[in-house]
């Protein structure tokens, strides 16, 4: 017997106990779709590995992953040596879905939602996190492991309610993993129902330029939480670093009433997040957004570019759906639509310096 199957055959008695867990709960829909059960590092193993292993055996028995991830293999990928940066460009046809979904707000409250766990495709199945999540493979990836983390109740998509849980999920799948959170105006495809989703540890450009220390411009330090943005990076990014969870969570908190109050708004400002867990410290990736799609998305058909950035994209990986947008991709084209799309700096480091 392979080391593979002895692993699968281990796992799959874990889970006969772990279901009658799930079984507890009560809800006959949240039973029929869990995988695993993980409640606490350290009690059920690597959550990492536990969705390495939700990944290969889902590819198996879900004919739709399988195809997703056989679609993939063959993506198309090229760098673009941009001013300052560079980025990638990524021909990826199953995404266009997603990337040209109709997001108006009675499109998607007359849509049946697609996280909900009723209407979840009946071959799907995830890992139940702490009871209130479901762990999910993504079925249109972009990464060749990508995961989706939805709650599993219908609750809005928000960043402010559900700050602990995307520091201890990225504690959680940690090293392998980096959290990302997309807005409900700028990039979630569900913003009605709250979610994140993870991608392989630095896959994306703008978390190997984060440790870049020239490119960086310290900005804030205080109680053991610092902050500091990219130079010359042809978007805002932000980035936050501490070790400690209690300020870190209060610093974030401030942060975003702070930037609420300095934009007059009630709703939640823009922005994309990646979470990354290493060595006994968070780092956040914040990409503040003054908008979501870049008017080239909405020109007629002959000059459209359908683009529609999100934490990836802004992270430095743009997908692009369709060939003839992929071909066409230049250094320009990538600058104006960051450009288009991102808040000047100065508004971040205004709101820095409001903070204490
Ligand atoms: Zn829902």
């Amino acid at each position: 017997m392979c080391l593979s199957t002895i692993f699968f055959n281990y796992a799959k008695s874990k889970l006969n106990i772990l279901k009658q867990t799930v079984n507890s709960i009560g809800n006959s829909f949240i039973s029929k779709k869990t995988y695993a059960v993980f409640n606490k590092a350290g009690s059920s193993g690597s959550l990492a590995e536990l969705c390495n292993t939700l990944l290969e055996q889902q590819k198996k028995d879900w004919p739709q992953l399988d195809e997703g991830y056989n679609a993939l293999a063959s993506v198309r990928l090229r760098n673009i040596c941009c001013d300052g940066f560079s980025a990638a460009v990524q021909f990826n046809p199953g995404r266009i879905k997603s990337t040209a979904a109709d997001l108006d707000r009675k499109t998607v409250r007359e849509r049946k939602c697609f996280l909900c766990p009723e209407n979840l495709p009946e071959l799907q199945k995830g890992i139940l996190y702490r009871n209130e999540y479901l762990l999910l493979c993504n079925p249109a990836p972009i990464f060749d492991r990508h995961l989706t983390f939805s709650s599993i109740s219908h609750v809005p998509q928000r960043l402010e309610s559900n700050l602990e849980i995307l520091l201890n999920l990225a504690k959680d799948l940690n090293p392998e993993y980096t959290v990302f959170y997309n807005g409900p105006r700028c990039g979630a495809s569900a913003p009605d129902h709250f979610h994140f989703q993870a991608s392989p540890r630095c896959a994306l450009p703008v978390e190997r330029d984060a440790v870049d220390m020239k490119r960086r411009k310290p900005l804030y330090y205080n109680k053991h939480v610092a902050g500091c943005i990219l130079l010359n990076y042809g978007r805002t990014v932000l980035i936050i670093e501490s070790t400690d969870k209690p300020r870190l969570l209060e610093f974030i908190s401030d942060l975003l009433k702070t930037w609420k109050r300095n934009q007059n708004i009630e709703d939640e400002s823009m922005m994309n997040i990646l979470c990354s867990y290493q060595e006994d410290l968070w780092r956040l990736i914040v990409m503040p957004r003054s908008k979501h799609r870049p008017y080239v998305f909405s020109l007629e058909e002959e000059k459209r570019v359908v683009v529609s950035p999100a934490a990836v994209d802004m992270g430095g990986l743009i997908i692009m759906p369709r060939e003839k947008d992929f071909i066409l991709a230049d250094a320009k084209l990538i600058e104006n639509i960051y450009s288009e799309v991102t808040e000047p700096p100065e508004m971040i480091e205004r709101i820095l310096g409001q903070l204490k």
